[in-house]
């Protein structure tokens, strides 16, 4: 059998996906000329999780690329990114919010978050516990704590098991803190709406679950050496 191609591949992740969820396409490890090939079949927005390597990427590639960041990020690499960064994904920490929101004011911009929640089993995985969101977001003036910081919802990743009932519990965990949140409402004015769970062997179960943004390498590109 012939290997499909890229064009192939991306046609038919883009029809497995409904109108609102959108495609994050996960190009770590793969090359300049890769993303480009991706770019011109349509693609805009980009996940990567290395700052370094983002950051020697992007200027090779079009302007209109929206860079998501979507790693565990450290502290000392936030100035890296945060000149172009459209969406930083795993803020997994306060201290990392201060950091960000500090970075961001001194490039003059307003970047978007989403909050990594620890949904999986693996202690590996980063994130915040639901019940220290629920505790702490839900407090007044949390919003103007970190003011060029625009939090837009929330992020998880499943454990690494072929338990898909188990995936979907920890995709509904999610939403439901979303939910949640949404409901307690501490960021009024930034539309804290967007659920970014899913990859390429789970993005079915997060959509059902309620995903607006599923993160998808291997599925577009093949598998990562
Ligand atoms: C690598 C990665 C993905 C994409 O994984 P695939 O299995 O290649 O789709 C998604 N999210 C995060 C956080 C990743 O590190």
């Amino acid at each position: 059998m012939e290997e499909p191609t890229l064009a192939s591949r991306y046609e038919q992740v883009k029809a497995s996906l409904p109108e609102h969820v959108k495609l994050i396409a996960v190009s770590k490890t793969r090359s300049v000329e890769e993303i480009k090939a991706l770019y011109d079949l349509g693609q805009r927005a980009f996940g990567e999780n290395y700052p370094q390597e983002m950051q020697a990427k992007q200027p090779l590639l079009p302007n209109d690329i929206e860079w998501h960041f979507i790693g565990h990020l450290q502290s000392n690499k936030v100035k890296t990114i945060t000149p172009f960064v459209h969406l930083v994904h795993g803020v997994d920490r306060t201290s990392l919010l201060d950091e960000l929101d500090k970075r961001a004011r001194s490039a003059n911009r307003v970047i978007g978050v989403l909050l990594q929640v620890h949904i999986a089993e693996e202690e590996t995985k980063h994130g915040f516990a639901a019940s220290e969101l629920r505790a702490s977001l839900v407090t007044p003036g949390i919003a103007e704590r970190w003011p060029s910081l625009h939090f837009r919802g929330l992020m998880g990743m499943a454990t690494n098991t072929d338990d898909r009932t188990r995936t979907a519990l920890e995709f509904q965990g999610l939403t439901t803190l979303l939910h949640y949140l949404q409901a307690a409402n501490p960021f009024p004015n930034a539309g804290f709406r967007e659920l970014s769970m899913g990859m390429s062997n789970d993005a079915d179960l997060a959509i059902a679950a309620g995903s607006t943004m599923v993160r998808i390498g291997s599925a577009i590109f093949g598998a990562r050496a």
